[in-house]
Parts: C-alpha cells; sequence; structure tokens
C-alpha cells in the first residue's frame, strides 16, 4: 500500500455472495432451479456499486439493495473473491497495516465453505495462508497464527491443548492485548494444516432446531506477518490478516431457540449488530465508532479503522428468500452511503 492510500479514510466493503443449490435441494425443485437473488444491471451505476435484486420465487415479493460487488453461484467463486477482495489486503498486510475478512450470513448459508473450504477447493483462510508463504519467501518475512472463537462475549484459544479463555486487556495507549493467546510460527503449509485442523476441532458445535449443525461461536484465525523493514536496518513492521467466520445470524422466530440456544442467539444477534454499527459509523466517518459495544468489535479495533482494510462477505443461500433479505439489508446498512 503506498502512503496516499494509506492516507484514505478506512473503508469496509461490503460484498455478497451466493453458494449454488446442494444436489438435494436441486431435486427438491422441479426443473432449474432458480436462485432468490441476482444482480441488476444499471446503465449508469457507478463502477464500483452493484444493485442486489432478491425475488421470492414463490410469491414474487422482490427487494433491492445496493453493495460494493457481488459474486454469482459459480463453483469456485471464492477463488474469484481471494482474487479481487483478500489479496489486496495481503498486500497492505507487508506493509504494516492489518486486514479483516468477515463472512456473515446464515447458517447454511456458506460462510464455513467460503473460509475454511475443502480439500479440492481450498478456502480464504489456506488460499491467504498460501499467498503470505510464497511472498515471506521473496520478502524475507515471518508468519505466525493465531486462532480464537468468541462464544457468548468470551474469547477463547483453540491452539492450547484445551480452548482456554482470554483475558482481553487495553494498554495506556488504547492498544488491545490478547493475554496468552497462543502464536504459532508456520513455515508451509502443511504445518498450517496440522495446527489450523487442530483448532478447528475445538471449535463449538451444537444442534439447533434447523437440522444442521450450526456454529455458534465467531471464529477468527489470524495471520502475523513480520517484515523486514530493508537494507541496513534492524526494523520490522507487522501487519496482521484477520479472517473471520462469524456465527450464523439467525432469525430466533424460524429456529425454535430455546434456554440456552435462546440465549446465545440473543449474543450472537448482539455481537453482529454491535459490529454492523463499527463498520457504518467507519464507512460514514462518524467521529465516534462504538468499537466498545462486543467483544469481537473490541479485539479488532486496531484491525477496522485506521490505515486497516476489511471486507464483509455477505453469504447467501439461493432458495431461502426471507434469510437473504435479512443478510443483505443488514450489510447494506453498514455499507458506506
Ligand atoms: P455455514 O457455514 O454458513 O453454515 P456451510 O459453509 O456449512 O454454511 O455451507 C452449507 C452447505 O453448502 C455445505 O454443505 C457446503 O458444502 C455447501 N456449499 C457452500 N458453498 C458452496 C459452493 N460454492 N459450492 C458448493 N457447495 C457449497
Ligand atoms: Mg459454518
Amino acid at each position: 500500500m503506498d502512503a496516499s492510500s494509506a492516507d484514505l479514510p478506512s473503508r469496509v466493503r461490503v460484498v455478497a455472495r451466493v453458494r449454488p443449490f446442494l444436489p438435494r435441494e436441486a431435486a427438491a425443485r422441479q426443473g432449474e432451479p432458480v436462485p432468490c437473488v441476482s444482480v441488476l444491471h444499471r446503465a449508469s451505476a457507478p463502477e464500483d456499486e452493484v444493485t442486489v435484486h432478491l425475488k421470492d420465487q414463490a410469491t414474487s415479493r422482490n427487494e433491492c439493495y445496493k453493495l460494493d460487488s457481488f459474486f454469482g453461484q459459480e463453483d469456485d467463486n471464492v477463488r474469484e473473491i481471494f482474487d479481487r477482495e483478500v489479496k489486496p489486503l495481503i498486500a497492505g498486510v507487508f506493509h504494516g497495516c492489518n486486514g479483516t475478512v468477515f463472512a456473515y450470513g446464515a447458517t447454511g448459508s456458506g460462510k464455513t465453505y467460503a473460509m475454511q473450504g475443502t480439500d479440492e477447493l481450498p478456502g480464504l483462510m489456506p488460499l491467504a495462508m498460501s499467498t503470505i508463504l510464497s511472498m515471506c519467501e521473496t520478502t524475507g518475512s515471518t508468519a505466525e497464527i493465531s486462532y480464537y472463537e468468541v462464544y457468548m462475549e468470551r474469547c477463547y484459544d483453540l491452539l492450547q491443548e484445551k480452548p482456554k479463555e482470554i483475558v482481553i486487556l487495553d494498554d495506556k495507549d488504547g492498544q488491545i492485548h490478547l493475554k496468552g493467546l497462543s502464536w504459532v510460527h508456520v513455515r508451509s503449509m502443511s504445518e498450517f494444516s496440522e495446527v489450523f485442523a487442530s483448532g478447528i476441532q475445538k471449535r463449538r458445535v451444537a444442534h439447533t432446531g434447523l437440522n444442521d449443525i450450526s456454529s455458534r461461536s465467531h471464529g477468527a484465525l489470524v495471520i502475523a506477518v513480520t517484515t523486514p523493514c530493508g537494507a541496513g536496518s534492524d526494523a520490522v513492521v507487522t501487519g496482521k490478516l484477520n479472517l473471520i467466520d462469524l456465527a450464523g445470524n439467525e432469525d430466533n422466530r424460524r429456529t425454535c431457540n430455546e434456554g440456552i440456544r435462546m440465549q446465545e442467539s440473543g449474543k450472537i444477534n448482539q455481537s453482529l449488530f454491535a459490529l454492523s454499527n463499527v463498520i457504518y459509523a467507519l464507512n460514514n466517518n462518524k467521529p465516534r465508532v462504538p468499537y466498545r459495544e462486543s467483544k469481537l468489535t473490541r479485539i479488532l479495533q486496531d484491525s477496522l479503522g485506521g490505515t486497516s482494510r476489511a471486507v464483509m462477505v455477505a453469504c447467501l443461500n439461493p432458495g431461502e428468500y426471507q434469510e437473504s433479505v435479512h443478510t443483505v439489508s443488514l450489510a447494506a446498512r453498514s455499507r458506506h452511503i
């Protein structure tokens, strides 16, 4: 990132991605199933803006929202999101600027697929790691990772033998420290895969009223890159890339949550709302950014705002109109207006 772009006010891009119909979903719909979301092309639209059109195939109800970009149903659109949205953040990390990628959406909308991917089609997390590792070779930089989750407004280190609660401290300069969080030096993709897989296993998952297993916590992989400043100097710069698989933004009326599930949902919705408020404040140059309203936004305070860059990927299920409207309307609300 050059000096001029570092001077620009922080901006969080808000984009959407719709996953393909799964084979069982396609089979349940006759003929060629039509996704509930597409892009309206407008001749006069600004270059960096798309109008996302949501339409309920059953009732023809429809709504439109403006976002920064849209990725369609093509099988491997994760790679395209990586090239267009994440690579520019990685370039900044090697210059000491922090970057953050959020996957946002309801359970089953493809967040984990987009972030973690599969063995055949890696998601944004492994794609970022392998790009960073090859850039480390040419720049002489080193990479370390941490992996934590925020569950019920508490932060847990997932790279320890047993997930351990991490205390968040503010120092006198307003810097945030995650006391005791593990950092693991990573030199190759096989080292990464091993460490990351053990962390993934520790994430809390539980059944909800929906038939899928839902992630009830925010999962954050952080890749910290330390880069030497150049010949004749011992100085280094450190930049972090945060890759976050957010908890599902469920609508409680649909999931029939009760008891602990209801409490979890309350906390999840509160923290997603707090995140959306922070992004809105940053994108609209508000004098006060409400970082302190949730654990996640507090932790990310040094990675949202200032010279940091971020992108929120709103993930959509092509067969769920109401749920997609819920996701896209919140995403559009956080965007610059
Ligand atoms: P979430 O994490 O939001 O709950 P998942 O990532 O688990 O959702 O995705 C739900 C289902 O959709 C999974 O079976 C996943 O494999 C599938 N899926 C998501 N995105 C894609 C895609 N681009 N191509 C094929 N299958 C996908
Ligand atoms: Mg998931």
